[in-house]
């Protein structure tokens, strides 16, 4: 499912605030990551999307890319999430719910979820300890059900940007 370039009329109006706010001009190499962002429905690093963009246009450098990635998670359209390999993956965030992700330790993918359960039992436990939660993120670490199939051969993990499964049932519902 291709979302069309209109769709994104509001992402870059908070974006374009966003840097008028931060004193920065409006450029088409910015433009472009943004629209090349919002196209893409991964968990990317700065990297991936450094290699996305630069299919498109050459002069792009990393650190235009960074610092892009960098003005649109202060912007709320991206959020930084971590899978425990190091690396600073970055999501969409703008009108996207809370979930939580399963990552596979042989293939990369990850797996979204929610599951009100989960959450109650997170609120309710730290409302037993007196702990005011501000926010919370988990992550479960493990072998897909590929990954199981075909666990007799040889994986390789991709260095490419970790693809993204969008799992919606909760348990028991
Ligand atoms: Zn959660
Ligand atoms: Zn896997
Ligand atoms: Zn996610």
């Amino acid at each position: 499912m291709v979302k069309k370039k209109e769709e994104f009329v509001e992402e870059k109006e908070i974006f374009l605030e966003h840097i008028q706010k931060a004193g920065l001009r409006k450029t088409a190499q910015r433009d472009l990551i943004l629209e090349i962002f919002l196209r893409t429905e991964d968990h990317l690093t700065s990297e991936d999307l450094y290699w996305l963009v630069q299919k498109q246009d050459p002069s792009v450098g990393h650190t235009t890319v960074y610092r892009t990635l960098k003005l649109l998670t202060e912007a709320g359209l991206a959020r930084e999430v971590r899978f425990g390999d190091n690396k600073t993956y970055y999501e969409h965030h703008f009108k996207h719910e809370h979930h939580d992700h399963m990552i596979c330790t042989e293939c990369g993918k990850v797996i979204e979820f929610v599951s009100a359960e989960i959450e109650d039992l997170q609120d309710q436990m730290a409302d037993k300890f007196g702990f005011r939660l501000s926010h919370h993120s988990l992550r479960m670490w493990g072998a897909c059900a590929e990954c199981q199939q075909t666990s007799s051969d040889v994986h390789a993990v991709p260095s490419g940007a970790q693809p993204r499964v969008r799992v919606r049932s909760s348990v028991g519902n």
